[in-house]
C-alpha cells in the first residue's frame, strides 16, 4: 500500500484520463466535492457526468462508492476505467460469490479507488457494515432520477439512499441526473437530502447532434441513400413501431450489405442479448428496433438515430435521439415521418386502455411531437423550449437551419380541403376526401355519389402529396382532428371557422418538390473522415478491434473515436506526441501505445497518394 498523498484533480484529469482540460461545470463540481461539500449535478447525457465523481474519488483519500441501477453499465464503466489504469470494482448480484469476496478483501485492505454497487446491494446492511470499517472519498448516486416516483425508471430501492447522510455524515455525496424536468429535481433534492448541496444545473442542448426531420417519401430509398452518403461504416439504431417492421427493415439492411441486427421484446432473451452484445463489441453495427432497446445501453459511438416512424412525443423523440453521440462527436439525428404516422398513433391512442383524461394526454403530447415535426423555424429551439430552456439563435445544425423550408399562401386550399371534408359528411379519411378535391373517378367516389358535390375536383391543381401535406399540417394546426376511433375520419374543428369564412390566411410549408431537389445538395457527413485518410482511420479501428477482442472489452474501452480522430489529424510520431492526443493517458499509452504507434508509422512511410 502506497503511503503517497493522492495526486491533484488535475494531474487526473491529464494522466490518468488523458484530457487538457475540464469541461463545462466539471472544475466547479469537483472542487466542491474536494472540500468536503456536497453536489447535485444535472447534465445531459455526453455532458461528462463521469468525471464529476471518478476525479475527486481519485484525488480524495479513499475509496468512491458509485450507486448505479444498471449492471450492465456498471460493467462497462469498470472496464473502462481499468484500461486506465483506475483500481476499480464492482459487486452486484452477478458475480460470483468468490470474486465478491475477492473484492470485499481489496476494499478492506484499501485497494480499490472506486466501488461501483447496485442500489439493493449496498443497502444490504453487510455492505454498510463493511463500508463502515473504511475510509471513503465520497458517494455518487448516479441516475438520480431513479428516485422520482412519477418517472419511469423510478427504483424503489432509491428511496432509501437517505440514509447515507445520516449514516455517513461527513462523507461527501454527488447525486447526478440527464433528466431535465424541475419537479424532478425538486424531487431528487427533497429525497436524497441534497437541499444544501450545491446544484449544478447545465443546458440540455446536445450541439453535436445534428436534428432532422424529413417527410416520407419512399423511406427505404431515404434510409438507404443517409446511410451510404453518410453513415458508411458508423454504428446507430433504426427505431420503428412494429416488431414486423423491425425484422423486414433488418432484412432488407442486410441484404443491401450492411450489418444490421433486428431487436423487440418479442425475440428470445438469448437473441437480444446476443444482438445487444454485438452492437456493443463490434464496429458499425446498425440495430434496427422498437423503443424496447436502448435503456442502459452506454456506447459512447453511436454515430446516428433514425426514425422510421413517428415518436409518441418530444421527450420520447429527445431520449432516443440522445442515444447519439454521447462521445460529444458529430452525430445525426433523422426522424422521417407522414400523414400515416398521424393516423395510426392516433388510432393507437383512441384504442389504447386508461381513461378520457390519460388519452386527452397522449393526444396532447402526440400533437406537440407533430408540431415540432411541422415548424418551419430552428428545430432545436423548439425542443429546447419544451424542456424550458431558452437558446437565443437559431443553432444552424438542424434541417430547418441548414435548408431554411420554403412557404406558401395555404388559405384557399386550406379552404378547399376544409368544406370537402365537411361535404362529405367527416366520416373520411384522407386518402377519400384528396380523391374527392382531385377529381378522381374511381369506384369508391362513385358508390358514395362524390362526384356530385361542389368539391369535386376544386383541387386538381395540387398534386396528391401536396394535399396530403395541406391535410398534415392542418391537423397539426389544430384545424383538422383525425378521428382514430373511426378509422383515421377527418373532423373539422371549432377553430377552423374563422379560416371558412376566409378570415384568417394560413401560411403552409411547402413539400419539398422532388427527392431530387435533396440529391443534389449532400449534406456533409456526420463524421468528417476525408477520403484520403480513410485507409488510416479504418486501420486504426482495425488495431482497437484487435486490442479490444484480446482484452473482452468492448472498443471504446481502448479509444473512444475522438482519440482515433486526433491521430489521424495530428500523426503522433512519438510517445510523447501519442500523449498529447485526447483521452490517452499514462496507462492507456503504456497498454496500447505501440500498436497504435507502428499502424499510425506504416501510414507515414508510405506517400500520401
Ligand atoms: P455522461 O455520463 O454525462 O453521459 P460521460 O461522462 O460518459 O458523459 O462523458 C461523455 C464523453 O465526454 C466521454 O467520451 C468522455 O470521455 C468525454 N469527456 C468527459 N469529460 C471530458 C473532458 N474534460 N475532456 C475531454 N473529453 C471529456
Ligand atoms: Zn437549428
Amino acid at each position: 500500500m502506497s503511503t503517497q498523498p493522492p495526486p491533484s484533480p488535475r494531474h487526473v484529469l491529464e494522466h490518468t484520463f488523458g484530457f487538457a482540460d475540464f469541461r463545462g461545470p466539471q472544475e466547479a463540481v469537483i472542487s466542491t466535492l474536494m472540500a468536503g461539500g456536497d453536489a447535485l449535478v444535472l447534465m445531459p447525457t455526453g455532458g461528462g457526468k463521469s468525471l464529476c465523481y471518478q476525479i475527486p474519488a481519485l484525488a480524495r483519500p479513499g475509496c468512491g462508492v458509485v450507486i448505479s441501477p444498471l449492471i450492465a453499465l456498471m460493467q462497462d464503466q469498470v472496464e473502462s476505467l481499468r484500461a486506465a489504469g483506475v483500481r476499480a470494482a464492482f459487486l452486484n448480484s452477478a458475480l460470483p460469490l468468490d470474486e465478491a469476496q475477492d473484492i470485499e478483501t481489496q476494499l478492506l485492505h484499501g485497494e480499490l479507488d472506486l466501488l461501483y454497487l447496485a442500489p439493493e446491494r449496498l443497502l444490504q446492511p453487510r455492505t454498510l457494515g463493511l463500508l463502515q470499517r473504511i475510509q471513503l472519498s465520497l458517494f455518487a448516486i448516479d441516475e438520480a432520477h431513479c428516485v422520482s416516483q412519477w418517472g419511469h425508471d423510478f427504483r424503489a430501492d432509491y428511496l432509501h439512499l437517505n440514509c447515507l447522510h445520516e449514516q455517513f455524515p461527513n462523507v461527501p455525496r454527488i447525486a447526478l441526473t440527464a433528466t431535465a424536468d424541475q419537479r424532478t429535481r425538486g424531487e431528487i433534492a427533497r429525497r436524497l437530502d441534497l437541499e444544501s448541496a450545491r446544484h449544478f444545473v447545465s443546458s440540455f442542448d446536445r450541439p453535436n447532434i445534428q436534428y432532422r426531420i424529413a417527410q416520407k417519401n419512399n423511406p427505404r430509398r431515404q434510409l438507404l441513400r443517409f446511410l451510404r452518403d453518410e453513415q458508411q461504416g458508423n454504428a446507430g439504431i433504426v427505431y420503428c413501431l412494429s416488431r414486423s417492421k423491425v425484422e423486414n427493415t433488418a432484412d432488407w439492411l442486410c441484404q443491401q450489405g450492411f450489418a444490421a441486427l433486428p431487436y423487440h421484446a418479442g425475440l428470445p432473451a438469448e437473441t437480444r442479448a446476443e444482438h445487444q452484445r454485438r452492437f456493443l463489441r463490434e464496429d458499425g453495427i446498425i440495430v434496427v428496433a422498437t423503443i424496447a432497446f436502448g435503456m442502459g445501453i452506454d456506447k459512447p459511438d453511436v454515430r446516428f438515430v433514425t426514425h422510421l416512424d413517428l415518436p409518441r412525443s418530444v421527450e420520447a423523440y429527445y431520449q432516443e435521439t440522445g442515444r447519439a453521440g454521447r462521445d460529444g462527436e458529430p452525430a445525426t439525428a433523422l426522424l422521417l415521418y407522414g400523414l400515416e404516422d398521424v393516423v395510426k398513433l392516433g388510432q393507437m391512442v383512441a384504442g389504447s386502455e386508461g381513461s378520457e383524461e390519460h388519452k386527452r394526454g397522449e393526444r396532447s403530447r402526440l400533437n406537440a411531437m407533430l408540431g415540432l415535426c411541422e415548424i418551419t423555424s430552428c428545430r432545436r429551439q423548439a425542443l429546447l423550449r419544451y424542456f424550458a430552456e431558452e437558446l437565443p439563435q437559431p443553432c444552424g445544425n438542424c434541417d430547418t437551419c441548414l435548408e431554411p423550408p420554403e412557404t406558401w399562401d395555404g388559405t384557399q386550399a386550406a379552404a378547399k380541403l376544409l368544406s370537402c371534408v365537411y361535404r362529405t359528411g367527416q366520416r373520411f379519411g384522407a386518402a377519400h376526401v384528396i380523391d374527392v378535391l382531385r377529381g378522381s373517378n374511381n369506384e369508391k367516389i362513385h358508390r358514395f355519389d362524390h362526384h356530385q358535390l361542389s368539391t369535386w375536383g376544386i383541387g386538381a391543381d395540387l398534386a396528391t402529396a401536396e394535399w396530403r401535406g395541406v391535410v398534415r399540417q392542418l391537423v397539426v394546426r389544430g384545424y383538422l382532428e383525425v378521428d382514430g376511433a373511426a378509422f383515421g375520419a377527418l373532423k373539422l374543428t371549432e377553430a377552423c371557422r374563422p379560416l371558412l369564412r376566409g378570415e384568417e390566411s394560413i401560411q403552409l410549408r411547402k413539400q419539398p418538390e422532388s427527392v431530387s431537389r435533396q440529391e443534389r445538395q449532400p449534406r456533409p457527413a456526420a463524421a468528417d473522415i476525408s477520403a484520403e485518410d480513410q485507409p488510416l482511420w479504418e486501420a486504426l479501428r482495425a488495431c482497437r478491434k484487435r486490442l479490444a477482442d484480446e482484452r473482452g472489452v468492448p472498443p471504446y474501452v481502448v479509444f473512444h473515436d475522438a482519440t482515433l480522430r486526433e491521430m489521424v489529424s495530428a500523426r503522433p510520431r512519438s510517445e510523447t506526441e501519442l500523449l498529447g492526443i485526447t483521452g490517452v493517458g499514462d496507462s492507456k499509452l503504456a497498454r496500447f501505445g505501440a500498436p497504435f504507434l507502428e499502424v499510425l508509422q506504416d501510414f507515414d512511410a508510405q506517400p500520401a497518394d
